[in-house]
């Protein structure tokens, strides 16, 4: 698969990411291999912006199914998000990297607020940007929020690291012979219900033309070799 040079990109860590071979929580060990990804694409040019999720912790839906209100679990949710970018943030600085969290909802004794402008500056600064708190509203999830920014911040490309190396027909970790998709289109995303990301967040980037490309951040340079146009990924674009 040839994939263009991106030089601005999303990079959206799901909460699982995060949590290594455990259950729930923060790895440490395993932020600081993120890190080190992150820090080598960064190495290779690329400006970079993230987005982190909070399913390792604690997600809204779930809190609702349990008797919380949704719209207060959903907070709950977002500030969930906020530790990860705080671990993420810690991580990166570990490998030496300059970086700013920027929260959907203001805390301003933990981070920065989130202005469009400042981050922008961050990036051209070559900071690396923690977006956090999703966006900021209840009923949305991380993807919606990644889109958003991947939008805001004029980024070439949404890059989704989750545990698989792609999409794929059926799910790889049950069925052998499962196809993975080099390419697809949003529309077939939509209309298949692929479940790449939330439909929201599909019809977003597809509205303003982001491709989002799925790929495995587990594997060792795995972020670099997509990126190269080497490793193995779906993209998924109009
Ligand atoms: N959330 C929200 N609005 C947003 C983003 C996130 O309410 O704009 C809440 C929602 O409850 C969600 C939780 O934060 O379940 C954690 O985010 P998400 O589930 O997207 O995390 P991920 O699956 O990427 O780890």
């Amino acid at each position: 698969m040839t994939l263009p040079r991106f030089n601005r990109i999303l990079l959206k860590l799901s909460g699982e990411v995060l949590m290594g071979q455990g259950q729930f929580g923060i790895d440490p060990a395993t932020c600081d291999r993120v890190a080190s990804e992150i820090a080598a694409a960064k190495e290779a040019g690329h400006e970079l912006c993230l987005v982190v999720g909070g399913g390792n912790i604690f997600r809204g839906l779930a809190g609702a199914a349990k008797g919380f209100d949704r719209a207060n679990a959903d907070y709950m949710g977002m500030l969930a998000t906020v530790m990860n970018a705080l671990a993420v943030q810690n991580a990166l600085e570990r490998a030496g990297i300059e970086t700013r969290v920027q929260s959907a909802i203001p805390m301003s004794s933990i981070c920065e607020p989130y202005i469009r402008r400042r981050a922008v500056r961050h990036m051209e600064k070559g900071r690396i940007v923690i977006f956090a708190a999703g966006t900021g509203n209840p009923f949305f999830t991380t993807d919606t929020a990644a889109a958003l920014r991947a939008a805001e911040m004029g980024c070439d490309a949404l890059f989704k690291g989750t545990s698989v190396d792609g999409v794929y027909d059926a799910d790889p970790k049950k069925v052998p012979d499962a196809k993975r998709y080099d390419t697809l289109s949003f529309n077939r995303v939509l209309a298949d219900d692929l479940r790449v990301m939330d439909a929201s967040a599909v019809a977003l980037c597809r509205d303003n033309n982001i491709p989002i490309v799925v790929f495995n951040i587990r594997g060792e340079g795995a972020l670099t070799s997509v990126l190269d146009g080497q490793g193995t990924a779906t993209i998924v674009q109009n």
